[in-house]
């Protein structure tokens, strides 16, 4: 079935197989499922949407509105919205239900939703579980690390984009399981490399583009389990070692030089039209380890997942941007992971988090809220305020029946109610 696009007028297509996979995705609130609506718009319309709410580099310092200090922030002072301090944030200090209010059934559900964000302090940065990182964002579970944007898992490293698992790294980009790496793009289970790219299980090596298993090896191009090469050409250890001897990193003339070798020796190779390994039947690129998955890029040991961008460990989702870490039935979400089922429509919602539709900031075992912000542990939550489950049960169906009359019902939040500004967004920087 073809479909024209409500917003850009481009024709997607949404297959039969589609529609069934939106049924498995549908949430249930206690023994009711509600079932998703076909998207509107089309796939890429709806990513642009996801990223106008996703923001990762326009960090600003501000105050903290709990504690007066001095913070980075991707709130910026002249917002409308208050930003706490990660610490204080996550503290005891404050209670996100303190700002609760009951459902305004004369008024659209995202009008309420925009006015209760601006009430709510919004994390100043988006982190969870790190120890001495107060110049990143997007990042989790790190330690000692500094400008480094979505990120997971990592420790002493600088200056790096999409990396996860690493100790000691500096200037890499799609960097995993790897040590003191310095200037690499997509390597995983590296040690001690430099300027490289798509390398996996390689050590003690300099410009090397498209190997696997290789030590000691200077300027090569599609290498396997090799030693002592240069620029695809075997040599002695003897004659190796006396030729880096004379190399000097330092040296621009000795860089550019080497430089230009490698990439001329780069131009020689054929590409792989593909890039990714131990996957079967997939569609996309930069997709490792993964099944049955489909229109995604970007991922790593997923299952059954269509439309998603830069997901990992993840299993029956749709239109996901960002994160995963064991996230199963996830639709229309973004920046959402680590232990989390069932969201629908949620931004920022992390650390156990589960059957969450239209929140964001809730986590920590936030599971069964509806238009909630802000959250911790919460539930049967409804625009932040209390509920018992018999009331929450009965009046979220209600809300989702307004919401299907107003057509807000099952798509994600509109891009003019984001905390950012659009320029300040993902979206600025992928679409425009
Ligand atoms: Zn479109």
């Amino acid at each position: 079935m073809h479909r024209s696009c409500s917003n850009c007028a481009a024709n997607f297509e949404i297959t039969p197989d589609d529609l069934a996979f939106l049924q498995k995705l549908s949430p249930q609130i206690g023994e009711r499922t509600f079932a998703l609506p076909e998207p509107t718009i089309c796939p890429d319309c709806r990513l642009q949407r996801r990223m106008s709410w996703r923001m990762e580099r326009c960090l600003y310092f501000r105050t903290c509105d709990a504690t007066g200090k001095k913070i980075l922030s991707v709130i910026s002072l002249e917002s409308p919205f208050k930003a706490f301090y990660h610490e204080a944030w996550y503290g005891d200090t404050w209670n996100a239900l303190d700002y609760g209010r009951p459902y305004d059934f004369s008024r659209p559900f995202f009008e309420q939703f925009a006015e209760l964000m601006r009430q709510v302090p919004l994390l100043a940065l988006s982190i969870t579980n790190v120890q001495n990182c107060d110049y990143v964002n997007q990042v989790g579970f790190s330690k000692n690390c500094y400008l480094i944007i979505e990120a997971d898992y990592d420790q002493d490293c600088l200056y790096g984009y999409r990396i996860f698992y690493n100790k000691n790294c500096v200037d890499v980009l799609e960097v995993m399981h790897s040590e003191r790496c310095y200037e690499c793009i997509d390597c995983a289970k590296c040690y001690n490399l430099r300027f490289s790219q798509q390398c996996t299980q390689c050590v003690d090596s300099l410009f090397l583009y498209d190997c696997r298993s290789c030590t000691g090896c200077f300027g090569c191009v599609g290498m396997r389990q090799a030693q002592h090469c240069m620029f695809n050409q075997q040599l002695s250890k003897e004659q190796y070692e006396s030729h880096l001897k004379s190399f000097d990193p330092c040296n621009p003339a000795h860089m550019n030089a080497a430089r230009a070798q490698f990439e001329a020796l780069k131009l020689k190779h054929p590409r792989k039209a593909f890039i990714g390994e131990q996957n079967e039947n997939v569609t996309g690129n930069y997709i490792d380890e993964s099944k049955d998955c489909s229109s995604s890029f970007g991922l790593r040991g997923c299952r059954d997942c269509r439309h998603c961008l830069y997901v990992r460990e993840a299993k029956d989702c749709m239109d996901y941007l960002v994160w995963g870490d064991r996230a199963e039935r996830i639709y229309d979400c973004e920046c959402c992971g680590h232990n989390i089922q069932n969201l629908h429509f949620c931004c920022d919602c992390w650390d156990g988090s589960h059957d969450l539709l239209y929140c964001f900031q809730c986590v920590l075992n936030a599971s069964n809220c509806f238009g909630c912000v802000g959250l911790q542990k919460g539930k049967y939550c409804i625009l932040n305020k209390q509920y018992a489950q018999e009331e929450y049960e009965a009046l979220v169906p209600k809300i989702i029946g307004h919401m299907q009359k107003s057509g807000e019902w099952g798509s994600f939040f509109p891009t003019t109610i984001s905390p950012y500004a659009y320029n300040e967004t993902a979206a600025q920087e992928n679409f425009d």
